[in-house]
């Protein structure tokens, strides 16, 4: 049985004022994390603020990125190891904006991933789909590239707990989500990847999301599909009332 995931990526937005505000509203009305799984993925500046106001630890306090070095000379980067210490559970890596505005390839996401398993954390890999490609038919080779790129040398132990989110650019912030037919369809290529990676048992573990324009409106029927394990909501999980609403997708 997967668990379901209810993530939400709040990118370069809210201060630590706005982040103590939200996490009072939510953090004590989300779902029991053994049925409903929820976290906030936050930008490294407000995390320790957040985890303050997060008595009942429901809410999974996540990062949005990191280094792939535990420490040293890197000046501006985020610690992996300082997320662990700090208790964050999840880490986001290879989001198509860090792929894009900050030139993230294959590699240094791979890179990332094994930085973040080596801190005893869990990555939330993401892999986009621009609509080029999908024009061009391209669309399964860039998919299944991304995955076997990131996971490079990524252990079956390590893959089980793996969350991979499937989030085409074009469905990123545009108001228009993939259908939830488009949706099961990345989803469904991303487990089968696993499975030809590591195997079925693996790849019925592993969780996958699906990310791009995810609202109130449009949840209940993209999470009614058998492949997709969750969501990674960007704008609808910035205002406390709409995420409460997300994550209570089921009622
Ligand atoms: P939107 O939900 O704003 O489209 O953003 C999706 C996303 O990029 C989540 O990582």
């Amino acid at each position: 049985m997967r668990i379901p995931l209810i993530a939400g990526n709040w990118k370069m937005n809210k201060t630590i004022t706005d982040a103590r505000a939200f996490m009072q509203t939510v953090s004590e009305r989300v779902p029991d994390p053994a049925e409903v799984e929820t976290a906030i993925a936050a930008p490294a500046i407000l995390l320790a603020s957040m985890l303050a106001e997060n008595p009942g630890q429901r809410l999974r306090v996540a990062a949005e990125n990191c280094y792939y070095e535990d420490s040293g000379a890197y000046t501006g980067e985020t610690s992996p190891q300082a997320l662990a210490d700090m208790g964050i559970p999840y880490v986001i890596c290879g989001h198509s904006e860090r792929r894009s505005y900050f030139n993230e390839t294959n590699d240094v996401i791979n890179r990332k991933v094994h930085a973040v398993y080596r801190n005893q954390m869990t990555p939330i890999l993401c892999c986009d789909e621009t609509m080029g490609r999908l024009e061009a038919g391209e669309k399964i080779h860039w998919v299944v590239s991304q995955v076997t790129g990131a996971l490079k040398g990524i252990t079956e132990v390590q893959a089980r707990q793996l969350v991979i989110a499937y989030e085409p650019s074009w469905a990123i912030g545009s108001g228009q989500s993939a259908s939830a037919a488009q949706a099961e369809e990345g989803c469904y290529l991303i487990r089968q990847t696993i499975a030809d990676l590591y195997g079925d048992p693996v790849a019925n573990e592993m969780r996958v999301l699906y990310g791009g324009s995810v609202n109130p409106d449009n949840i209940a029927e993209i999470m009614a599909k058998p492949n997709i394990d969750g969501v990674l909501a960007g704008g609808a999980s910035l205002d406390a009332e709409t995420y409460l609403k997300l994550v209570n997708y089921q009622q």
